[in-house]
């Protein structure tokens, strides 16, 4: 059978596996994409705070946040810790406001730019089996009916949370928490302020954000040991949203709104080893972040574009590449984990609650 060859597979094309396609680009080495889906797919998360700026600029990207779907917004509102709200502006910030992404769109605008380069790729592709032969991996996919195959020096896990590719190389994360989100979208009747409302209460936290559309997106996290059956979800969530001081009063969701949520982890877990010898891991299936910090796509986009740099010096044969794409790894991530271990430490006004008391990051 034909086997396409390349020197670097991508699987993945989340903003981290296209991050590092459009870095690979740049150094003009041939890679492909796989992707399990034919499309983007809809996905939580929009905060890009204005820390991100100088990443995008970068990485040639900046430019795809003037779009109008994406809105700009210019601080946080937080209750945590205190019945008072806590007001933080971006103004004091020198790279300006942040944006809520239409994450959708975001996602395609970076999959035009990788298409814009020519870049092989191979949707609603599912891979069955990783070998190493030698110096060269062989993946055998599926796809449709079809059984296509193809040769690489590398490949790159970006398939998000569940690193798909490191458990096929029996690799598994390790788990600090078991943190879920429960999401759902309320449909205002009034236009929303520009801003991201945080509200911690007995169970865990809320987040609510505006989209361009007069939409909201909001988000319930808690541990997975309080979520109840799927049949009393509503109910849970409607008396949980009644817990807090100034979100329910912002949002009156409806019954079906509350009944159209979705469910999925949002804990912190990592790899302990983000790389092996022709293969690394980037974005969430490298470490992947609790969403108080909204450091995923930016943290996503970073280990996609550092990645890609290590795998290039790897190929011209600097030795310690990928040690060095593990220390940036590394460093990121304790930063990370003594921010959350503050912000976590900072609510302390329920300390009989599961939740609370099981929240303290737990380290080695
Ligand atoms: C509830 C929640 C809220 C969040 N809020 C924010 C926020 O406000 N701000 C922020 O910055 N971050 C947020 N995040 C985190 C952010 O969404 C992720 O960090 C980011 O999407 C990671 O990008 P990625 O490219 O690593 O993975 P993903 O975006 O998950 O992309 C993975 C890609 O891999 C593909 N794939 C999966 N399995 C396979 C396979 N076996 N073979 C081939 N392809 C595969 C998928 O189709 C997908 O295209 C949030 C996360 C959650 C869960």
């Amino acid at each position: 059978m034909n086997k396409e060859k390349y020197d670097v597979i991508i699987a993945g094309a989340g903003p981290s596996g296209l991050a590092a396609s459009l870095t690979l680009s740049a150094y003009g080495i041939s890679h492909c994409i796989i992707d399990a889906n034919e499309a983007a797919v809809p996905k939580p998360g929009d905060a890009l705070p204005p820390t991100s700026k100088p990443l995008f600029k970068q990485l040639g990207i900046l430019g795809l946040l003037e779009s109008k779907k994406h809105i700009p917004y210019y601080g946080n509102k937080s209750i945590w810790g205190t019945n008072i709200a806590h007001q933080k502006e971006f103004i004091e910030n020198k790279h300006g406001h942040g944006y809520l992404l239409d994450r959708l769109h975001f996602e395609n605008q970076l999959r035009e730019l990788v298409q814009e380069k020519q870049t092989p790729f191979y949707k609603k592709h599912q891979i069955k089996r990783i070998t190493q032969n030698e110096d060269q991996l062989e993946i055998s996919m599926f796809h449709n009916s079809t059984k296509p195959q193809l040769q690489a020096s590398y490949i790159i896990d970006a398939t998000g949370r569940k690193a798909s590719i490191c458990r096929h190389l029996g690799i598994v994360k390790e788990e600090m928490d078991q943190q879920m989100t429960c999401t759902f979208w309320h449909e205002s009747a009034h236009k929303i302020e520009r801003q991201i409302w945080i509200e911690a209460t007995e169970n865990g936290w809320w987040y609510l954000s505006p989209s361009s559309d007069n939409k909201v997106n909001v988000m319930f996290f808690t541990l997975k040991e309080l979520i109840p059956k799927k049949s009393k979800m509503p109910a849970f969530l409607k008396k949980e949203l009644y817990k807090t001081q100034e979100i329910r009063l912002i949002i009156k969701p409806t019954d079906k709104e509350l009944s159209d949520h979705k469910i999925m982890p949002s804990g912190t877990s990592y790899l302990k080893k983000p790389y092996g010898k022709n293969w690394l891991a980037v974005g969430d299936a490298a470490f992947s972040y609790d969403p108080i910090s909204s450091y995923g796509i930016t943290s996503a986009i970073a280990s996609g574009y550092y990645g890609a740099h290590a795998i290039a010096s790897q190929l011209h044969n600097e030795k310690d590449a990928f040690l060095s794409y593990h220390y940036i790894i590394t460093n990121g991530a304790n930063s990370y984990v003594q921010k959350l271990t503050h912000q976590y430490a900072m609510e302390q006004r329920w300390p009989d609650s599961y939740y609370w008391k099981n929240r303290l990051v737990k380290q080695e």
